[in-house]
């Protein structure tokens, strides 16, 4: 049987491999495709591409978006998607201007906290990715100032502590009708994270058509719900990994995958 993994991240986001030693691992595991979805990035796609041709593993272009709706962060993927539109380029400029200045707030908070940190420690690691809350804890490892990144979410840049801005100029609607517009399908990522459900209709009506049902962290219980909401708001399915390389050790690429014919179905839904 053929096997995909939906959801990894590269060098070009938060994750630490480059899209060439991606492409390699999802081909020594005997993936049938692997998508590349970097955080507000789709720089990542064209090595990745390259990396594939002539071989087995087929490349899915695709995206995660950072939304913000109603102080909430909203992580919307997108498949399929038109990687060279100039719509895209356009939006993803401003938003990586917005993750730079996102990342000095953050700092600015810590440092209230008594956690001085430079932001030259934050874009040393980085790159020129598009940079987050992962460098930041890598940065703050680095420094000493936590042993670990689990350590840094948890008490200083988590969804829930003291030093996290949400502050994505991005709503999901418009993510949603951005993904569509270039020929892509939008699909609400691991929304367990989310835990609103109660927002999916809201979402479907502005476009939504998939959901990731599989996800590392989703229980058995969560996957029946999931695929109910599935069912009753006609919505692709989809899962992965969120594969971060050494950024997150303990999550292996290809350790949650679905089974190829659901990028078939993907296609065929492809506006
Ligand atoms: P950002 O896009 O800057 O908001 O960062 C989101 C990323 O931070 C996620 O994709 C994960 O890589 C990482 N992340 C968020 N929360 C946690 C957590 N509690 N533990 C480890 N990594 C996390
Ligand atoms: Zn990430
Ligand atoms: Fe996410
Ligand atoms: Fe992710």
């Amino acid at each position: 049987m053929k096997f995909a993994d939906l959801h990894t991240h590269t060098m070009f986001s938060d994750g630490t491999y480059t899209p060439a030693q991606l492409v390699a691992e999802a081909s020594r595991l005997g993936l049938s495709a692997v998508a590349v979805s970097d955080h507000d990035s789709v720089d990542g796609i064209a090595a990745a591409l390259e990396a594939a041709r002539n071989t087995e593993i087929e490349v899915i272009p695709a995206i995660e978006m950072s939304t913000e709706y109603q102080g909430i962060e909203v992580h919307v993927l997108g498949y399929l998607i038109d990687r060279n539109s100039k719509k895209l380029a356009d939006k993803l400029d401003f938003l990586r201007k917005n993750r730079v200045a996102r990342v000095h707030y953050i700092l600015k908070k810590l440092g209230s906290l008594g956690i001085e940190l430079r932001a030259e420690s934050v874009f040393d690691i980085s790159g020129g990715a598009s940079p987050g809350r992962m460098h930041i804890a890598r940065a703050m490892v680095k420094e000493g100032l936590v042993s670990s990144t689990s350590e840094a979410f948890f008490r200083y840049i988590g969804d829930k502590s003291p030093a996290y801005v949400c502050g994505f100029r991005i709503s999901p609607e418009e993510a949603i009708n951005l993904i569509k517009d270039i020929g892509g399908i939008a699909v609400l990522a691991h929304p367990y994270i989310l835990n609103r459900d109660e927002l999916i209709p809201q979402f479907v009506e502005y476009g939504l058509g998939g959901i990731e049902v599989y996800y590392p962290e989703h229980t058995k219980a969560m996957v029946n719900s999931y695929l109910a909401l599935a069912q009753r708001y006609d919505l692709i399915v989809t899962g992965g990994s969120d594969f971060h390389g050494e950024a997150k050790p303990e999550v292996k690429l290809g350790s949650t995958k679905v089974p190829y014919e659901l990028v078939q179905i993907m296609k065929e839904a492809r506006p």
